[in-house]
């Protein structure tokens, strides 16, 4: 298929073009397009054969659940069988924005959007483009993030044209986002809500509104014998082509390992790339190394994550080492992205 490409802006979005978008979601296609986490691989979740259609595009297997998106809070009974009140607590707190809620699902939500399951992952998002295709197309959006099963998250639409082009009926370019790392997902189905997936909305603000929350201890574990809750979290995930270790310790001792690692692998021939922060970059030699900018500025390493990984692909970058982020406050979000893309490989010096 041809995928068509259409540039919109946030701060005036072409009503025309976005009422276009919203019938090809209507009449079963599917569109790519921004939200405020990363982009999303749109289809009308409430058509089996639009999420069959998602799944395809993705290259993802088919028990990987879909997140429903409204732009509505009036969209959610339908969707689900009861509301906790805690999910209005933090639905008033955090909808419009990067939190997804699951819930028992409604009769109204096809077992294809869920990957089989009786539960429905819910967000509505901030992204002023993403509320108006969602509204356009009917106000329930099932999108995943828009790439390729398996690679980085796609953060703007030259990544979405990377690993969806001619896959999809569109791509809307909104620029790059805003956070860039996936929604915060938690489970509301629970005595006490568990958070499945770390995000922008970290543990201590969920408590904030809670009270008491509990992590699935999948979250930052490599024990494969332990399965996640999210069923998406088991897979290999935002790796880059490259291998790509990250190194944690005193800031001199990783360079000197980091440093003395790609010297052998260079000799050997080999392309080498290390992901740093603005205070550490000029003490690495290797082919390619990347700042995610000042290690205070969590929410710019947040955002340049998956767009550097994926530039080490582009430059056919070998073999990785990136510092830790281990420690830092919001850092167990990055943490858990950058461990799946590591395949859990940390060396400690
Ligand atoms: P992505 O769409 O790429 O952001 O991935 C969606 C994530 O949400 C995956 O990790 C899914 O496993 C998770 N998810 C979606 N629906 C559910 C659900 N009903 N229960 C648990 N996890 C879910
Ligand atoms: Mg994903």
């Amino acid at each position: 298929m041809k995928t068509e490409y259409l540039k919109l802006s946030e701060e005036s979005i072409d009503e025309e073009a976005i009422a276009r978008a919203g019938r090809i979601l209507q009449e079963g296609g599917l569109v790519a397009f921004p939200t405020e986490t990363v982009y999303g691989l749109g289809g009308d979740a409430l058509n089996p054969a639009s999420s069959r259609k998602i799944y395809a595009a993705k290259g993802r297997p088919s028990d990987n659940p879909l997140i429903v998106h409204i732009c509505r809070m009036k969209d959610l009974p339908p969707l689900v069988e009861e509301i906790p009140d805690a999910a209005l607590k933090l639905a008033k707190v955090f909808w419009p924005g990067p939190l997804t809620m699951i819930f028992k699902k409604s009769d109204l939500v096809p077992l294809e959007t869920t990957g089989g399951l009786s539960t429905v992952a819910v967000r509505f998002p901030s992204n002023r483009i993403a509320a108006a295709l969602i509204d356009k197309a009917g106000g329930f959006v099932a999108a995943p993030s828009a790439n390729r099963s398996g690679r980085p998250s796609t953060t703007n639409a030259d990544h979405c044209r990377e690993d969806l082009d001619g896959r999809v009926d569109m791509i809307i370019d909104g620029g790059p986002v805003q956070i860039g790392l996936e929604s915060t997902i938690i489970d509301m189905t629970e005595e006490t809500p568990m958070i499945l997936r770390p995000g922008k909305i970290s543990r201590k603000m969920l408590e904030e509104v809670l009270g008491t929350v509990e992590v699935d201890r999948t979250i930052l574990s490599s024990d494969d014998a332990a399965a996640p809750r999210a069923p998406g979290m088991k897979y290999r995930h935002y790796a880059p082509r490259g291998y790509l270790t990250i190194v944690d310790g005193e800031r001199e001792a990783v360079a000197a390992y980091i440093n003395r690692e790609c010297e052998g692998l260079r000799a050997k021939g080999m392309k080498t790339g290390v992901l740093c922060t603005d205070e550490t970059f000029s003490s690495y030699h290797a082919d390619s190394v990347k700042s995610t900018g000042s290690r205070q500025d969590e929410d710019a390493a947040g955002r340049a994550l998956f767009r550097l990984l994926r530039e080490f692909d582009t430059e056919d970058v070998q073999v990785m080492f990136s510092e830790s982020f281990e420690g830092a406050s919001d850092g167990q979000a990055i943490m858990n992205r950058l461990m799946k893309a590591a395949g859990h490989r940390m060396v400690r010096v």
